[in-house]
């Protein structure tokens, strides 16, 4: 790391140590160029990024917005409450593994997507049709045509 008094390249780790709640590591660094001494903090970045929506505008990561359009595919399909919420918290997972400090709606949309797949496919499809502007509304149709007469088939 670069010396913040005299801009040398390198700077020595004279010690390394945990913070007491043990979130941080907290380095003394001594620079070699000027002697100078300085204390650095490393934070593990487990942050939710902002979203980057189509517009291009930027909004905090929102759980709750993220259940309310969950829920809203979700209405009244047989899917319990802990499966919709470990969908989210495993969203906020990925999207905190990505360690980005932006990310866009769509990719949000599409983790969204995967797991309506997993819990209910006509929740899926709802959403879908919601969130994708589909190009070809007859194919939409079709599938939507599919599932119905598979409903009535079982
Ligand atoms: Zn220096």
């Amino acid at each position: 790391m670069r010396c913040p008094f005299c801009g040398a390249e390198d700077t020595r780790v004279a010690d390394s140590r945990l913070t007491q709640d043990g979130t941080q590591v907290r380095r003394r660094r001594e620079c070699p160029a000027c002697g100078e001494r300085f204390t650095t903090f490393e934070t593990a970045e487990l942050q939710l990024p902002r979203i980057i929506k189509r517009d291009g505008t930027r909004e905090l990561f929102s759980a709750d917005k993220l259940r309310r359009g969950m829920l809203r595919a979700l209405e009244k399909r047989p899917v319990p409450t802990e499966r919709v919420e470990e969908a989210i918290a495993h969203i906020e997972r990925e999207l905190m593994k990505r360690g980005e400090r932006e990310v866009e709606a769509r990719v949000v949309g599409e983790m969204v997507m995967e797991a309506l797949r997993r819990l209910d496919q006509v929740a899926y499809i709802r959403f879908a049709s919601v969130y994708k502007s589909f190009e070809d509304v007859a194919a939409f149709r079709e599938l939507i045509e599919r599932l119905q007469q598979e409903a009535r088939g079982q």
